[in-house]
């Protein structure tokens, strides 16, 4: 005796799953240049060119020289997680951007995704899947690396094309995205051109720093951020229960009339943490009125055991075993170094 409405319990196929999850990785075309860019420096890239097109909705495509997958291992790469960076052993010693085995797969179920491949002292291979059917794998021609292009994001779901903005909204975001994460990595080289009727021009690039991590790590800032910033900056250098903090503190009459100029990351990730950010502004409580916002560059870093970076695929939150240490640390580090440089609470006047 079926009654019409009740519910049926049924099994979602691969495909299925594969665009739900890509409905949580792939927001819009900078998310699948994150992932895409991210996995670059995950095989340890030294050079990584961005190429996008119609702000990323037509084309992206990542080419990087890190360490190749083997032929063999393509199709492993588009399956739901499959991951080469973890065992499963242990979820909070995580040293990689990646570690879900969701990227690939999500991007093929939503895009033309193609990769190319060549291990160095092997041939070059290819794969493509389309709309989650994934090819054969097929002879190709490449250097070492890997280069992966994605057409089309989107064309099989319509309804998530309507929510993108603008060529050069989505454009821009690409564009951050890749500053972002140029910040976190001085030592490779970052390239970004846009394709626009046939012609590529490059619109970003900063290239390898040489020297010491501080040294090229302030470069970058400059290049990546301008040479004001660095000019108008103090290097941060503190320590506390296990975790550490280096970077650059803005000088409060640098400040912003918003949260623009804030670029924090824990262990390397670019994060958007409302704890971290709130430290921030509390460091500078006494020294900015309510309306201004200091800029600053701060890397955080701590064993992987002691935060928690699983929290959402696509998002940058982070979860502290002791959030209180790290607000203390960022606190306490940015007050001693602008009082250091003689700015203490007195000294400013407020407004
Ligand atoms: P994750 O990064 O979480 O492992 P992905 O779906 O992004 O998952 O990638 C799956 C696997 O494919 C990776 O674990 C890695 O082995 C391989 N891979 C992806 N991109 C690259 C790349 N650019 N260079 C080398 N290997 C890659
Ligand atoms: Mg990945």
């Amino acid at each position: 005796n079926m009654s019409p409405d009740r519910p049926q319990i049924r099994q979602l196929d691969e495909a299925a799953i594969n665009r739900i999850a890509a409905g949580e990785v792939v927001e819009r075309p900078a998310s699948a240049v994150k992932e895409l860019v991210e996995n670059a420096i995950d095989a340890g890239a030294r050079r990584i060119t961005v190429t996008i097109a119609d702000g990323g909705k037509t084309l992206i495509r990542v080419a990087d020289d890190g360490c190749g997958i083997a032929a063999r291992d393509l199709p492993l790469a588009l399956a739901r997680h499959a991951t080469s960076k973890i065992d499963g052993s242990d979820l909070l010693d995580i040293h990689t951007f990646g570690f879900r085995g969701e990227a690939l797969p999500s991007l093929g179920a939503v895009g033309r995704l193609k990769i190319t491949s060549r291990v160095a002292g092997a041939e070059a291979a290819e794969i493509t899947v389309t709309g989650g059917r994934m090819s054969e794998v097929r002879p190709a021609a490449l250097g070492p690396g890997t280069t992966v292009e994605l057409r089309d994001l989107f064309f099989a779901t319509p309804a998530r094309l309507k929510f993108l903005r603008t060529d050069r909204a989505e454009t821009q975001a690409v564009t951050d995205t890749i500053r972002r994460l140029a910040m976190t990595e001085p030592f490779i080289t970052f390239v970004l051109k846009i394709q626009r009727d046939g012609d590529e021009r490059e619109t970003f690039r900063a290239d390898a720093e040489q020297g010491e991590l501080f040294e090229a790590l302030s470069a970058r800032l400059a290049s990546v951020l301008g040479r004001e910033f660095i000019q108008n900056a103090i290097p941060v250098e503190a320590e506390r229960e296990n975790l550490h903090m280096t970077g650059f503190a803005g000088l409060p009459t640098y400040s912003r009339g918003a949260a623009v100029a804030q670029h924090l990351f824990v262990n390397g990730r670019p994060v958007n943490d409302r704890m971290l950010t709130g430290a921030l502004r509390a460091a500078y409580t006494d020294l900015l009125s309510r309306s201004r916002y200091p800029a600053a560059a701060l890397f955080l870093n701590c064993d992987p055991h002691l935060v928690d970076v699983n929290v959402h695929p696509a998002k940058s939150e982070v979860r502290f075993r002791d959030p209180g240490a790290a607000r203390g640390l960022i606190v306490s580090g940015l007050r001693h170094a602008l009082a250091e440089n003689g700015h203490r609470a007195s000294t400013t006047v407020a407004g």
